[in-house]
């Protein structure tokens, strides 16, 4: 009883979702929260998490030679197969398990760079391309980066003028993660090949899989990024996806998994996870779509009808079914991330890896918006597993944050 008390109601809700699934529900909280950040992490559904609890007593060391080494490589072969059917990738197409979204995107960065010529790409990819091709520059190289259009997309025409035929590199996201703003990739892919032959094309996928339909032959593309902890496997799984022939450079030595592409002792629970969440998708993702589209809808009509000043970023462009980016005039994102905490509502103010930084949003600012709207922004992205009841609870939430903030500014707005 002391328990419930001192876990549910004094400390800070972001503490309690580290705790234990079984422990939460034991103590009835687990109702109290709500994630609407499936965007930063979508956690694991039950389900997937008995697969990988039945999966932690069998694990072995995939290079052994003994069974225990033979059922965990069957375990990541298994996990490959799942990966290329979700993807349409080809027999000849390779998998790359890695860590994540990060480090497949510095993965193919560092291969780029190995061919001489500019690296092409856009001001609103995610930190983990950006970085690697800040360095690149540093380094001397020419690296050429497209704005987005008001819309926060990455326009073909945009990436053109950034071509020629000495082009190295080329990457452009598939979605965005905070605007959750599509490029039209198959497109760019074509026309990429006619100016700019010789250049390496990449997409990072990792907020399309579970939300859109993804194919890599239909893309076009040379290689692909996903992250597992994106569509519901654990974090610290991720692919590149490597189209037959394309030559690679691995980031780790001296090791000889994943064909000499990722050196390390694969990270079998991982791959379990990333099966298992390909599997979820592969056979659920009509259903999926059509509730995330109808919740993330349903809520942007009744905050824009609840509250005034509100404007919801990407909204006139295609974009994945989950995400909102809204600002709210006047009113600090960060302030009303930490309004909705406190009341068991989760959600970001623009990416989940910058939060916490001060810099406004790079991508809200690439797409022409002022600073004020910038830091006014929060990013709500939705599970498919999440109710009506779950928008009315985050809409009325927000309504009654907003009010309280701006009258504690003395205006006159009331929501
Ligand atoms: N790329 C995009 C578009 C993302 O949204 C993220 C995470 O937010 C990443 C890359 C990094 O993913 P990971 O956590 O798997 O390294």
């Amino acid at each position: 009883m002391l328990c419930v008390v001192k876990v549910g109601i004094v400390t800070s809700p972001i503490i309690r979702i580290g705790r234990g699934e079984r422990l939460r529900n034991k103590l009835g909280l687990f109702s109290m929260f709500l994630d609407l950040d499936a965007n930063a992490t979508y956690s694991c559904s039950e389900e997937l998490q008995g697969v990988m609890a039945a999966a932690l007593s069998t694990l072995g060391n995939p290079s052994a030679l003994h069974r225990g080494g033979q059922r965990a490589r069957a375990a990541v072969e298994e996990g490959r197969s799942a990966i290329r059917e979700l993807l349409g990738a080809g027999p000849h197409d390779q998998i790359i398990f890695t860590s994540g979204a990060t480090e497949a995107n510095n993965t193919i960065s560092a291969s780029a760079a190995a061919v001489e010529g500019p690296l092409v790409s856009s001001a609103i990819e995610h930190p983990c391309i950006l970085g690697p091709l800040h360095a690149l520059k540093q380094a001397g190289r020419e690296v050429r980066l497209v704005a987005p259009n008001q819309l926060g997309e990455v326009t073909v025409e945009g990436v053109e003028k950034l071509l020629s035929s000495d082009v190295a590199f080329v990457s452009i996201m598939a979605a965005n993660n905070e605007t959750g703003v599509v490029n039209d990739i198959a497109l760019l892919a074509q026309r990429v090949r006619e100016r700019a032959p010789k250049a390496l094309i990449h997409t990072d996928a990792s907020q399309c899989v579970g939300k859109m339909k993804l194919n890599f032959a239909e893309l076009g593309v040379d290689a692909m990024t996903i992250s597992g902890h994106k569509f519901g496997a654990l974090a610290g799984i991720g692919a590149l996806v490597v189209r037959a022939g394309v030559p690679l450079r691995s980031l780790l030595l001296g090791g000889s998994q994943e064909s000499k592409l990722r050196g390390g002792t694969e990270n079998v629970l991982g791959i379990i996870s990333i099966a298992a969440a390909a599997k979820e998708v592969l056979k659920t993702l009509p259903q999926r779509v059509d509730r995330m589209r109808d919740l993330r809808d349903t809520f942007e009509s009744e905050v824009l009808r609840g509250v005034q000043g509100v404007a919801i970023n990407g909204a006139a462009g295609q974009r994945i079914p989950n995400t909102s980016s809204v600002s709210c005039e006047g009113i600090r994102g960060d302030d009303l991330v930490v309004a909705l905490d406190l009341e068991g509502i989760l959600v970001s103010s623009g990416a989940a890896c910058s939060s916490g930084k001060p810099e406004p949003s790079h991508v809200l600012l690439a797409m022409g918006q002022p600073e004020d709207r910038v830091r006014s922004t929060i990013r709500v992205s939705f599970r498919a597993d999440q109710t009506r009841a779950d928008v009315d609870r985050v809409v009325d939430t927000i309504v009654r944050a907003v009010t309280r903030m701006r009258s504690y500014q003395g205006g006159e707005r009331a929501a």
